[in-house]
C-alpha cells in the first residue's frame, strides 16, 4: 500500500522531516484508486514515543494525511520508525521476535521484556502466517535469503541483514500490507 515513509527513523526525526522536507511523505499516488493527485489534509495523531519519560515525551505524534481529489478518499503515510496498526514500534517488536527466534518461551520473553504474553504471542503468530508472503518477495529481492533452510533460519539472517523496520518497509513499497 505504500503506507511507510523509509529511512525515517526516529520520531526526532519525523518531526524535523516534518516540519522542513513534508513533501517527502506525499504519495505519487491514491493507494485506492491509484489517481496521482492528493491534497495535504491535515494530521491525526499518535501516541508513538514509548520511551521518552513524560517530561520529554515527544507525544502526541502528528501523522500526515492526504484527500484524494479522483475519489475523495484519505489516506496517511507513516514514517519507518513507527509500526502500522500496532501501539509497540518495530524496534521492541524485533527484539521479542529475536529472543522468539534464538529459543526463548513466550513466559521468558514476556518477563525480560516486560510485555503481556498475549501480544507477543500474536506478533509471533502474525509472522508465521504471513510468512509465505513475506519470504517470497524479500527473497525475490535480497537472493542471499534463499539459501535459509526454515522459517527461524529465515528471519534470523533477515534480521542479521536488515532490521524489521526496513523489512517491513521495503514489504510495503511493494504492495504488501504489513505487518
Ligand atoms: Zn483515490
Amino acid at each position: 500500500m505504500y503506507r511507510i515513509v523509509a529511512s525515517i527513523n526516529t520520531l526526532l526525526q519525523h518531526l524535523d522531516s516534518l516540519a522542513n522536507s513534508p513533501v517527502i511523505y506525499r504519495p505519487n499516488a491514491c493507494p485506492h484508486c491509484s489517481y496521482g493527485k492528493l491534497w495535504c489534509h491535515g494530521c491525526y495523531e499518535r501516541k508513538a514515543d514509548r520511551h521518552s519519560p513524560t517530561s520529554d515525551s515527544f507525544n502526541p505524534i502528528p501523522i500526515p494525511r492526504y484527500l484524494c481529489l479522483g475519489c475523495h478518499q484519505t489516506c496517511s503515510r507513516l514514517p519507518e520508525c513507527i509500526a502500522p496498526r500496532r501501539w509497540y514500534d518495530w524496534v521492541i517488536q524485533q527484539t521479542v521476535i529475536s529472543m522468539l527466534l534464538s529459543g526463548c518461551s513466550l513466559c521468558g520473553c514476556s518477563r525480560q521484556c516486560k510485555l503481556d504474553r498475549r501480544t507477543i504471542r500474536r506478533w509471533w503468530h502474525k509472522l508465521q502466517s504471513r510468512r509465505h508472503e513475506f519470504e517470497l518477495f524479500l527473497r525475490t529481492r535480497f537472493p542471499e535469503l534463499g539459501r535459509s533452510v526454515d522459517f527461524a533460519d529465515f528471519w534470523r539472517n533477515c534480521l542479521q541483514t536488515m532490521s524489521l523496520s526496513q523489512a517491513m518497509a521495503w514489504l510495503d513499497r511493494e504492495g504488501v500490507i504489513v505487518p
